[in-house]
């Protein structure tokens, strides 16, 4: 598959294979872009900000809703090429391409609801005899670097919301599953000015540190782990950033609580995508005296999980990105059971293939909780009580998202108030999103909010105009 630059196809000498993590097979190949190509595409997007600004808030609205149409006419299709490239079972793409479809469509909304307010200068010392407004104004060109696991799904959350608000787009698409955003990227491109969509593709080191870098970038929107979006912030400079990055997320159950509701909660948050998942449930801390019911139910259900061909209607447990990425988190298990944690289901690995896995006994200071591990593993943390519940759920550089089950709205109220996290949930799992809520995580999960009206927001700046009228 080709670049999009300025409305034109560009290829390289240099080319990258995608892999089906399934099979290993070649599914196709992608440029690998020299920086004088990552140039270009920045040249294009600044010649095109005219041509997308120049056009009515109605007629953007409208290009995004065709968009939508098309993405729906062909939904199969690109849900299809989702698993080939991702390994996530057809029934999870198919989700993935419902919601693409519902970010798009809220962004062509939002494109009509872009407003300024007036501002009572005559509050102002001195600011008799003034009018003055706001305007909301694009930012210019929008960079958005996105990670592998939900492409399509993160890849529309930047840049639907950046051309609603009239700014020009340069996508760095992740380098093991570039394939889905880039047709999506045709699409856009056929609705819009040549140049308001261009696609870069190659290693994050390189083209990536280069859009972050330029000058003539106005915003990097990144959405990926804890070390890149770190780096991106020290380059940056003074172009405004989000950061949407990683994830730590605990799952609270207390005594009190639905056992049956918090196990079905860990089944969809731990194991979703393979785990691969920035809010998935990654620690699931247990009041003890229901932590051996909660966790032989636990067992029972995961066992369940059918583990396949990804294009399997009945797959529900998919492969990883890679064999790589199993053998990280096969050996991220072992070192925990090295130091007494026991496996109660799954530890085994195949290729890209990882078992789903419930592992009791672990402790805060292991590895597998320390870290943000990326794969279908459900860790049990025991507790005596809410309080010692609150603390190890805080014990995290992360803060993206929270889960508390609880039937006692004070014990429900305590925690939603005292976690640390983007977002708490009662009674539902950290690993839930609609696409309009605002999303974005607290301590090192992140800078700024994406959830379109949110994006949007991040993505103008705001003018004053005032008229003397004495
Ligand atoms: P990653 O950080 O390795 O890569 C993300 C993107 O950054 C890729 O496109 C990559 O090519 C690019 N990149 C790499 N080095 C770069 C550099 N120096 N400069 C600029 N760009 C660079 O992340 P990943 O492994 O693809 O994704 C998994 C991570 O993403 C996990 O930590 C997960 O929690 C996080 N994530 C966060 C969210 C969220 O919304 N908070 C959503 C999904 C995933």
């Amino acid at each position: 598959m080709d670049m999009l630059i300025g409305g034109k196809h560009i290829s390289s000498e240099d080319v990258e294979e995608v892999k089906n993590p399934y099979n290993d097979e070649v599914i196709d190949t992608i440029p690998i872009a020299h920086l004088q190509t990552a140039d270009l595409a920045i040249q294009e997007a600044n010649n095109a900000k005219k041509s997308l600004q120049d056009m009515s808030a109605f007629k953007v609205s409208n290009k995004l809703f065709n968009v939508v149409d098309k993405l729906k006419e062909k939904r199969h299709q690109f849900a299809e090429l989702l698993t080939l490239e991702v390994g996530k079972p057809i029934n999870e793409s198919l989700v993935e391409l419902d919601r693409s479809i519902e970010t798009l469509r809220l962004a062509a909304e939002e494109a009509k609801r872009i407003y300024g307010e007036s501002v009572p200068l005559d509050a102002g010392l001195n600011g008799k005899g003034f009018f003055a407004f706001t305007q909301k104004v694009p930012l210019g060109v929008v960079a958005a670097i996105t990670p592998f696991n939900y492409p399509l799904n993160l890849t529309i959350h930047k840049i639907a919301p950046a051309i609603a608000c009239k700014n020009t787009v340069i996508i760095k698409p992740p380098t093991e599953a570039p394939l889905t955003v880039m047709k999506f990227a045709e699409l856009l491109d056929k609705e819009f000015p040549d140049g308001v969509v261009n696609t870069v593709t190659g290693y994050g080191s390189e083209v990536g540190d280069y859009l972050v870098s330029s000058p003539d970038v106005d915003k990097i929107s990144f959405t990926g782990s804890v070390t890149t979006g770190m780096m991106i912030s020290q380059k940056a400079g003074m172009k405004k950033v989000t950061l949407e990055l990683g994830g730590n997320d605990p799952m609270v159950v207390l005594n009190d609580a639905d056992i049956d509701k918090a196990v079905k909660g860990v089944i969809n948050g731990a194991f979703l995508n393979a785990g691969q998942v920035c809010m998935g449930v990654k620690r699931i801390i247990v009041e003890e005296d229901i932590s051996k019911e909660f966790a032989q139910m636990l067992v029972r259900e995961t066992e369940k999980l059918v583990m396949g061909n990804p294009m399997d209607e009945k797959t529900t447990l998919g492969t990883l990105i890679s064999q790589k990425a199993a053998i990280q988190v096969e050996q991220t298990v072992n070192n925990a059971v090295h130091l007494g944690a026991r496996i109660l289901t799954g530890g085994k690995r195949d290729g890209a293939f990882y078992e789903a896995t419930v592992i009791d006994d672990v402790t805060p200071d292991m590895d597998l909780v320390v870290r943000e591990t990326f794969g279908p593993v459900a860790p049990i943390i025991h507790v005596t009580n809410i309080d010692e519940a609150i603390e190890v759920a805080n014990d995290t550089e992360y803060g993206l998202q929270a889960g508390v089950f609880t039937n006692d709205y004070s014990n429900a109220m305590r925690c939603a108030q005292e976690i640390e996290a983007g977002t708490v949930f009662i009674n539902k799992q950290s690993t839930f999103r609609t696409d309009n809520m605002p999303f974005g995580g607290f301590k090192n999960s992140g800078v700024g909010k994406e959830g379109i009206k949110y994006a949007v927001e991040e993505m103008t700046k705001t003018k004053l105009i005032g008229l003397n009228l004495r």
